[in-house]
């Protein structure tokens, strides 16, 4: 089983079924491991990987810091921390758990993660 498949199975975002896309539990067109196609590929690395995850949230939140309207330089920061996950493949990076902020906010409220 690949890292994704396990991950997967505990995500709670994911819906996973037997023998259908392992994100959204429709029917898997054959040929395909893992997911129903390229939406629901996406959909999961948005939300786990953690380069796609950044600049999806950045795009979520219209390059703005959600703190104070600031704009760049900007980072996204986990809300719960994600321990050293930047590395992995992990659910910290969940869209729900990042925020974008400019970076003196950033410094402000990052009492809870590193980054
Ligand atoms: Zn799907
Ligand atoms: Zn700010
Ligand atoms: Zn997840």
């Amino acid at each position: 089983m690949t890292k994704s498949a396990e991950l997967v199975r505990r995500c709670e975002l994911a819906k996973p079924a037997d023998g259908g896309c392992a994100w959204c539990a429709k029917p898997r067109p054959k040929g395909r491991r893992m997911w129903c196609g390229g939406r629901c590929a996406t959909a999961f690395w948005k939300n786990h990987w953690w380069s796609r995850a950044r600049r999806a949230a950045k795009r979520r939140d219209k390059y703005a810091c959600v703190r104070c309207g600031g704009g760049r330089p900007l980072e996204v920061n986990h809300i719960a921390p994600c321990l050293g996950a930047h590395g992995v493949v992990s659910c910290a990076h969940h869209l729900v758990n990042l925020e974008t902020l400019c970076v003196p906010c950033h410094r402000t409220y990052t009492y809870a993660s590193s980054r």
